[in-house]
């Protein structure tokens, strides 16, 4: 297997008022060619300022990528792309789906111009036929009536299938690198099922390769081939699904896990919740980040940031319980 994407050492941070935020820092990981791979964290971990970075909208003089970042696509800095590249790589070779379709839709435009202007971007093609893609991709995403749903506006169609239009636009040009970013959130359950099924077998037939981006660990499980776990703008733990779901290795790891609503609790009953709050990336602790939430923290956890254990496979944490000093410890989920 091929690698697609190759993301090095990418550390972003964003200049405010009160000083600079580091968003990012300094994490690398790849995607394969036609790959699932889930990024998952609470909100403000650095997972959407990851895609935003691969799509290139991080704009500077508010946000930074540093220098010392590389995001290779098929083998080529991004992050050195003339306009021309950009122009050809961003909507037609990678494109990204957001979680909310009302605002990342154009509301003076019908649904079919804005597919077709995507295709048009890209290609060179008769109207007619941009037109005849686009109904077929409504068709394939599930929207009925096709043809006649070209001339309706956002605002007349339902949050489900505004979103199934963003998918339908996102997969306009055949990606190769598709990411989804927190794409079912503002949905409720059943329609977030079929919209992951909708992208699950448009990438199968189109041999795309998917980053899922969510905080929700619960929808990955059956998607995703390998999972990452993202913490205060680092990798904190990654590894295949079956590693993440059945082995995990890192205390964030088994409180997310300990998160996700059970099919079986009929009850009422209080979810499981991760107390605390992460910490202020305008000054990050010089230790582990999730020290002050980690029921197992040790003296040495709040003196250095844990270096990264080896699992083997892929699957590697960083957490110094794994030390070969550290007490054993025992969890369950
Ligand atoms: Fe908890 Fe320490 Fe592991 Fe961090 S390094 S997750 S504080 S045990
Ligand atoms: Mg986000």
């Amino acid at each position: 297997i091929t690698q697609l994407l190759e993301v090095t050492n990418l550390s972003v941070s964003y200049h405010t008022y009160a000083g600079e935020v580091q968003s990012v820092r300094g994490i690398s990981f790849d995607v394969k060619e036609g790959e699932t791979l889930a990024i998952v964290g609470e909100s403000g971990c650095g997972k959407s300022v990851t895609a935003r970075s691969i799509m290139g909208l991080i704009k500077p003089p508010i946000g930074e990528i540093k220098l010392s970042s590389e995001i290779r696509y098929r083998g080529k800095n991004i992050l050195t792309f003339t306009s021309k590249e950009w122009a050809y790589y961003r909507g037609g070779e990678s494109s990204i789906i957001f979680q909310d379709a009302l605002t990342a839709l154009n509301p003076t435009m019908t649904i079919g111009d804005q597919i077709t202007e995507n295709i048009f971007a890209h290609e060179k093609i008769s109207k007619k036929a941009a037109v005849e893609r686009a109904t077929g991709l409504l068709e394939q995403v599930g929207i009925p009536d096709a043809s006649k749903k070209l001339k309706s506006y956002p605002h007349q169609l339902s949050g489900g299938m505004r979103q199934r239009v963003m998918i339908a636009i996102a997969f306009a040009c055949n990606p190769k690198l598709l990411i989804a970013d927190e794409p079912t959130t503002a949905l409720d359950v059943t329609i977030q099922a079929q919209i992951l099924d909708m992208i699950r077998s448009l990438q199968v037939k189109k041999n795309t390769s998917v980053m899922l981006i969510t905080h929700d660990l619960g929808i990955v499980a059956n998607i995703a081939s390998r999972v990452i776990i993202m913490y205060s703008g680092r990798i904190v733990e990654r590894g295949s699904s079956d590693d993440i779901f059945y082995h995990p290795k890192h205390p964030y790891t088994i409180a997310l896990l300990r998160a996700i609503p059970k099919l079986t609790d009929k009850s009422k009953e209080k979810l499981y919740s991760i107390e605390g709050r992460p910490p202020d990336l305008l000054d990050p602790p010089k230790g582990c980040p999730f020290a002050a939430r980690c029921p197992y923290c040790m003296n040495v956890c709040v003196e250095a940031n844990p270096e990264s254990f080896d699992f083997g496979l892929g699957h590697t944490a960083s957490c110094w319980l794994h030390h070969s000093q550290a007490p054993k410890v025992e969890w369950s989920i």
